[in-house]
């Protein structure tokens, strides 16, 4: 057990909110961080939801990167989202439109509010057999570059394969991403000078235009039944993707 002591060491582990009592059946979901963003210096709140239903990414550990103390739907309403999503070009833009997939009225919503509610376990109540054989998505929602990297990577070892992104790539506190999450590009210049500083690339480009980076993402084809629990080809290793805009914020891409 003394990867989870390691972890559990993590000094940003507060117990201060966590009302989970251990006699309750096996939580869904997981606190795994609570610190302050290198963004802006604000609280986040990383948790871990163990089942999923997202038909992209097949069933995957889901990783989600919140405002501790304002719900995602506020955050993104007042901009308090920059904790988390830092400059993403998209976010909620001052014409009002944001590009980003993540419809944050739903899932990471529902998620934050049964954080509030104490329904989640404590790093230290997961069971880390609950993570062998699985993959994890570092992600959901929020900039997974803002996490412990130890932990990310003492949890990856014992994971099946994970995928991650992150547009935070030309921040110096971000660079020990590199080979564990993809760089998040939105146009050929971002793709060159990411390339060019040794990342591997997730390029989202606007439908129907054409694709200047690697290979199309599998799950994204005609007919596919490709998941990312079954390519994993986004962890930051292996090559460069690109995609076509999709999901709520499609239009504005
Ligand atoms: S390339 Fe593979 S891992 Fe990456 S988003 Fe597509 S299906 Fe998921």
């Amino acid at each position: 057990m003394m990867l989870l002591m390691m972890i559990s060491s993590i000094h940003l582990i507060s117990q201060k909110t966590f009302h989970f009592n251990k006699h309750m059946a096996k939580p869904n979901g997981y606190v795994l961080q609570r610190g302050f963003s290198p963004i802006d210096g604000k609280p986040f709140v990383v948790i871990m939801t163990m089942k999923s239903n997202n038909r992209k990414t097949g069933k995957m550990l889901q990783v989600w990167i919140l405002n501790e103390s304002v719900n995602p739907v506020e955050a993104i309403a007042t901009g308090a989202d920059y904790t988390i999503c830092g400059d993403c070009p998209h976010r909620k833009q001052s014409d009002g439109s944001r590009s980003c997939y993540v419809n944050v009225g739903q899932a990471p919503n529902s998620i934050w509010k049964a954080y509030k509610r104490g329904s989640y376990g404590n790093l230290s109540d997961l069971d880390l057999a609950e993570i062998k054989g699985k993959r994890i998505r570092w992600g959901a929602y929020g900039d997974p570059s803002i996490i412990d990297r130890y932990l990310v990577k003492a949890l990856n070892k014992r994971a099946a394969g994970h995928t991650g992104y992150t547009h935070q790539w030309k921040q110096p506190w971000a660079q020990w991403c590199k080979n564990v999450f993809q760089a998040s590009c939105d146009s050929f210049e971002d793709y060159l000078n990411a390339s060019a500083h040794g990342w591997k690339t997730f390029a989202v480009i606007p439908k129907g235009s054409e694709a200047y980076s690697g290979k199309l993402c599998p799950a994204t084809a005609d007919n596919s039944q490709a998941t990312c629990a079954t390519c994993k080809l986004c962890d930051g290793a292996k090559t460069d993707i690109f995609v076509e805009a999709h999901g709520t914020g499609a239009k504005y891409v």
